[in-house]
């Protein structure tokens, strides 16, 4: 198409159909699999530190956001965070109907930059922002480095 045709269906320029192969494979990066293989193998939530800004990263990551050193110190993250913020989901990744509301929670570690995202191991209407949590871990067996090696987080009693 020349510059002196006109466009009179716009289907024409953003549509087509058919099927688009998309395979890819998404990789955790230096520091989630160094996060990936502790929590597989050691059961250990490890937050990268940089020594310089005194700050803790969680997930872990390669460079520190504020001063850009390459951060190459891990540490582990308390036994026990706090849940900041909370969903209730009623369908599962695929839209279908879960048999009952799930809890998801949004735990924040002190001394720790962010944070993760898992299943709230309560009843929905028992899950709330403030609820002192532990993680609850899949049996060493079972795990295949994965964030599922984390069942959730459960209520921390002591
Ligand atoms: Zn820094």
């Amino acid at each position: 198409m020349t510059f002196l045709e006109r466009t009179t269906d716009p289907r024409r320029l953003r549509h087509w159909e058919g099927t688009l192969e998309a395979d890819y494979i998404y990789t955790s990066g230096l520091a989630g699999e160094r996060f990936f293989v502790a929590l597989r193998d050691e059961g250990r939530i490890l937050a990268a530190r940089c020594p310089t800004c005194d700050l803790s990263y969680l997930p872990p990551r390669p460079f520190c956001e504020r001063c850009f050193s390459e951060l190459a110190a891990y540490v582990d993250v308390p036994t026990t965070g706090r849940v900041v913020a909370v969903t209730i989901a009623h369908v599962d990744a695929r839209g279908r109907s879960l048999p009952a509301p799930e809890p998801w929670a949004f735990v924040r570690f002190r001394g720790v930059h962010g944070g993760l995202v898992h299943r709230l191991l309560v009843p929905a209407d028992r899950a709330r922002p403030g609820m002192r949590v532990r993680v609850r871990l899949r049996p060493r067996e079972a795990r295949t480095g994965a964030v599922t090696d984390m069942e959730g987080f459960e209520p921390a009693t002591s």
